[in-house]
């Protein structure tokens, strides 16, 4: 599943583009990914159709794209979604899935935007404008993983009794880390995934909120994880799969001490972490 890294690899990948890029016409193919502002008819104007793109901004995992005319989307990737920017969708590897085209003009010609999503746990939702969408969509969601702070963090995990791996998934507490980022963080900053978050003191936190940091940058840097799925709007695979110290990799040696890596059920996810450095 994408996670902050590949969102923002994918929000990278289609900026210089689609920013000034006019939407010409909007098909959609499949309606029930798209959800209209409350009270309002699913249109392709609803979905940006006519209006030209002024800015897209990440928060977590989700990803907006915003119109200099006000109407916003929020675009969730789900499980297998993805952005596609192509010249034409014949040039597609796999072209099935298509939910939703957007036909653009750009700078550099004719383009068109593609939402594809095999398992369809992903979607778009239109609003109103990009406040509508950031107080409504976006209201539960925490800070966003790439400035977590460890003052905040310390005051989230005060008191909770869940597990460490749990409160890092919650994305009210901290928006954009998923099961890979989770259990790299926690391996950074050698806390066990299954401690009680709210046993954390203030140099542990600290130790976490920058491990959470590092992890999400370097999953940046490496342009996301591409474990199955993943691509860029170009189609790129990322690397971050070839960095990993622990997740993915129950049972081989730790990296830092050499013992082999636990491999269990925690918070209904798999998590990995080594029993001999994460305390
Ligand atoms: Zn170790």
């Amino acid at each position: 599943m994408p996670e902050l890294p590949e969102v923002e690899t994918v929000r990278r990948s289609l900026d210089a583009r689609l920013v000034g890029a006019r939407v010409r016409a909007v098909e959609v193919r499949r309606p029930d990914v798209c959800t209209p502002p409350p009270g309002v008819r699913l249109t392709t104007r609803t979905l940006l159709a006519g209006a030209t793109i002024a800015r897209l901004h990440r928060h977590g995992k989700q990803l907006a794209i915003i119109s200099r005319q006000g109407p916003a989307l929020a675009v969730h990737l789900g499980m297998t979604g993805q952005l596609l920017l192509v010249r034409s969708t014949a040039a597609l590897p796999r072209p099935d899935h298509l939910h939703v085209l957007w036909r653009l003009d750009t700078a550099g010609g004719p383009l068109t935007l593609v939402f594809r999503d095999p398992r369809r746990f992903g979607g778009v939702w239109a609003f109103r404008s990009f406040d509508d969408l950031v107080r409504t969509r976006w209201a539960a969601l925490g800070p966003d993983g790439v400035g977590l702070a460890a003052p905040y963090l310390r005051r989230r995990l005060a008191g909770t009794r869940r597990s460490l791996k749990a409160a890092l998934l919650d994305q009210g507490i901290v928006a954009g880390v998923g099961n890979i980022y989770a259990d790299e963080a926690l391996f950074r900053a050698r806390l066990s995934p299954s401690r009680d978050a709210g046993s954390l003191g203030v140099a542990e936190c600290a130790r976490l909120a920058a491990a959470v940091r590092a992890a999400l940058a370097l999953g940046i840097r490496r342009r996301g994880a591409s474990l199955r799925d993943f691509v860029d709007a170009d189609l790129r695979r990322g690397t971050s799969q070839d960095g990993f110290r622990v997740y993915g990799r129950g049972g081989l040696p730790c990296p830092s001490c050499g013992e082999p890596l636990r491999s269990g059920q925690l918070a209904q996810r798999t998590t990995v972490w080594c029993p001999v450095c994460q305390h």
